[in-house]
């Protein structure tokens, strides 16, 4: 029998509604990957700087990250070891958290766990900055993207499930803004890296876009002699 590797990185990038947790959570179930979403991490850093009723705006105010604990286990974001997943997608929290992502304290924290828990294992990450910082050497770097009324309409889709109304202009204003904020600030803004390979979901369901990325992985991983 061949030896499993110990460690494959595959990096996941790409807008708000995207796509990028649901493909990502998709290929680590068929690919038997450990999945981490590091978007749920900004939002629950977000959650706790709420909670804690900082400035958010105030990059002086984080000096709490020191002492919280943000993992991502098995599909479920836990903070302080309660589960926040579904707190963590509400509205109120999606509207702030670009402001939060986009201080320096927040994210030298953030990349340096998500870097200690990629160091090991077969690893599919998503975010905004994975395939430019966070994993520079992931063997394949995939950038999502889609049209922005797309993907207000699966946005709409996920809070309708979870019975909350929103309306499809409102989601389309959040995404356009936080897509602004992500991309232009100063410290590792969404960004496609160089090498990685662009797939555009509008047109394309989220099966379809499952299998043809697993097709791809599958051929880059035979040229590094993975077994996936
Ligand atoms: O992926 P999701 O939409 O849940 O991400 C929420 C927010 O977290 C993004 O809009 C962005 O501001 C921030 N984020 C980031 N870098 C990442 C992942 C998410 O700045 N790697």
């Amino acid at each position: 029998m061949l030896a499993m590797e110990t460690n494959i990185q595959i990096a996941i990038d790409g807008p708000a509604g995207s796509g990028k947790s649901t493909i990502a959570k998709a290929i680590a179930s068929q690919l038997q990957l450990t999945h981490i979403d590091t978007g749920a991490m900004y939002r629950a850093v977000t959650l706790e700087a709420m909670e804690r009723g900082i400035d958010l705006s105030n990059s002086a105010a984080y000096d709490f990250l020191a002492s919280i604990q943000v993992r991502f286990t098995n599909n479920k974001i836990y903070l302080n070891e309660v589960d926040v997943t579904t707190k963590i997608h509400r509205p109120e929290v999606s509207e702030r958290v670009s402001t939060v992502a986009a201080h320096k304290v927040v994210r030298d924290y953030m990349v340096q766990i998500q870097q200690q828990a990629a160091a090991e294992g077969r690893i599919i990450m998503d975010g905004r900055d994975i395939g430019t910082i966070v994993l520079p050497n992931a063997f394949i770097k995939i950038f999502l993207s889609a049209s922005v009324e797309e993907r207000a309409r699966r946005r709409l889709t996920d809070y309708h499930a979870q019975g909350i109304d929103m309306n499809i202009q409102t989601l389309i204003d959040d995404i356009n803004k936080r897509d602004h904020i992500d991309s232009t600030r100063n410290i590792n803004p969404l960004r496609k890296a160089d090498d990685a390979v662009l797939f555009d979901t509008t047109n394309t369901s989220i099966e379809e876009s499952v299998t043809q990325l697993i097709e791809l992985i599958r051929q880059r991983g035979k040229e590094h002699g993975y077994q996936l």
